[in-house]
């Protein structure tokens, strides 16, 4: 039997999106020793970007990219949001579409699940930018063991780092959530696949593992108790639980016969930390950086019966080509001008040359920047020399190129770009302190969710 969906010819769409998980850390990648046999899956099904990027090192402008389909730096969220949930300044402008307002154009029902960290105010919430449903939190961070989940509601913050502390939202229903975090986002991700499998649906899953604090409980420690090195044997269990959940999840598309007609992406929003865990392979630098190892992210993507299995992509894509890619099989027009592509006529040979043209980052509180045009990369970093590199010979980037014409056009470029991007629209991480004193009932009264 066809589903509504698949008489419409509008494919579902899933993003799975982890936290922090480096570009070594998942089996597609090579990692022998973390096992992603069903992240794999993903892979086996369709393909594997082996250049795929995010628009920043670090979680809330690479998700702010992600979700609207436009480099960040065009509207100001060029920051890592703070929490404060009165401010109806921080977070992602209403003037921005996002995915899940797009496709409801399309008569999508979307769901968000896990991390949300796009604005805690109650107008960016995701139920207000076009998600029908969401189940998770709004910071950047959360505990995962439900018996330290023990803040009611935001009103029992008293600083920016409680807010991994409070109970898990269910729309605006604080609930009592029994199972390991992860385990609960799966099993949420299951249940709204289930009931959704009949009309066209977006499910934006977004777990925050294997974002620090690092826990997993015994039933994914055990998988890896030969590992000594007690950070890494934590990460790779937090990583397991994920997999079980990709593993379920995939499981599910198969058994309602929906899998041909679902769109499955998994990526991570940016590079692993090394301080807590993460394994990038062989690049350079880790989260909060511009060298690979910060910006290259495990990445995958799934179509079975569209796209052919067992591809290895390696022209650069950015996370900005699903936004794209999903309005261009729904068959919307986007409400901005959007900066990615729709990856599919690459992925079926319809399109022989390289995506795109160039990609850019730029990371505005450390005056740095960085561009890629074919193979060649430029990395500037404050005020030092810019460094160039040749990534086909040199994916490591621990050799740099003496050529100043080359590094003056890649500037010049990279300046063409800059010059319509806007500056930080609201207060960061960094300003935490300051915030916090210029706003003393930051939490107070705040409506309770
Ligand atoms: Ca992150």
């Amino acid at each position: 039997m066809k589903s509504i969906a698949q008489e419409n010819n509008k494919p579902n769409i899933i993003i799975i999106l982890t936290d922090d998980q480096g570009y070594g850390d998942v089996g597609f990648n090579g990692n022998k020793q973390l096992l992603t046999p069903n992240i794999n899956r993903i892979a086996n099904n369709g393909v594997v970007f082996k250049n795929g990027y995010v628009t920043y090192s670090v979680c809330g402008p690479s998700r702010a990219g992600l979700i609207t389909g436009r480099y960040q730096d065009q509207f100001g969220f060029n920051r890592n949001p703070l929490f404060a949930p009165k401010d109806a300044n921080i977070g992602l402008p209403l003037s921005e579409e996002t995915l899940a307002e797009a496709l409801k154009k399309a008569g999508y029902t979307n769901m968000a699940i896990g991390k949300w960290h796009l604005g805690a105010h109650e107008s960016f919430r995701p139920l207000n930018r076009g998600f029908d449903e969401f189940f998770g939190f709004l910071s950047g961070g959360h505990k995962y063991f439900p018996e330290q989940l023990v803040l009611n509601d935001i009103s029992e913050v008293k600083a920016q780092f409680d807010a991994y502390d409070t109970k898990i939202l269910q729309n605006n229903t604080r609930i009592e959530e029994k199972e390991y975090l992860t385990d609960a986002f799966s099993r949420e991700a299951v249940k709204f696949v289930e009931k959704s499998a009949n009309k066209p649906f977006f499910l934006y899953l977004a777990y925050n593992a294997p974002h620090a604090p690092l826990q997993a409980p015994e039933k994914y420690l055990q998988r890896y108790k030969h590992i000594q090195k007690k950070d890494r044997q934590i990460y790779n269990a937090m990583v397991s639980a994920v997999d079980d959940g990709v593993g379920k999840l995939l499981d599910k598309l198969k058994e309602l016969n929906i899998d041909k007609n679902t769109i499955v992406f998994f990526l991570s929003d940016n590079g692993g930390d090394l301080s807590k865990g993460s394994y990038n392979g062989n690049l350079r630098g880790g989260k909060s950086s511009l060298f690979e190892g910060g910006i290259r992210v495990p990445f995958a993507m799934q179509w079975p019966g569209t796209i052919p299995p067992k591809q290895v992509y390696e022209n650069s894509i950015i996370s900005l080509d699903i936004f794209a890619t999903a309005v261009a099989q729904a068959k919307v027009i986007p409400k901005n001008k959007i900066d990615g592509v729709n990856l599919v006529p690459f992925l079926i040979g319809k399109k022989k040359d390289a995506p795109h043209e160039s990609l850019y980052w730029k990371m505005f509180d450390k005056e740095s920047f960085a561009i890629i045009k074919g193979d060649l990369k430029l990395v500037s970093i404050k005020k030092s020399t810019p460094l160039l590199f040749n990534l086909k010979k040199n994916s490591t980037e621990r050799k740099s190129i003496n050529d100043s014409i080359k590094v003056k056009k890649l500037k010049k470029l990279f300046d063409f770009w800059d010059a319509k991007n806007s500056k930080p629209i609201f207060d960061g991480l960094a300003e935490d302190k300051i915030y916090s004193e210029k706003h003393p009932d930051r939490y107070q009264n705040v409506e309770k969710y």
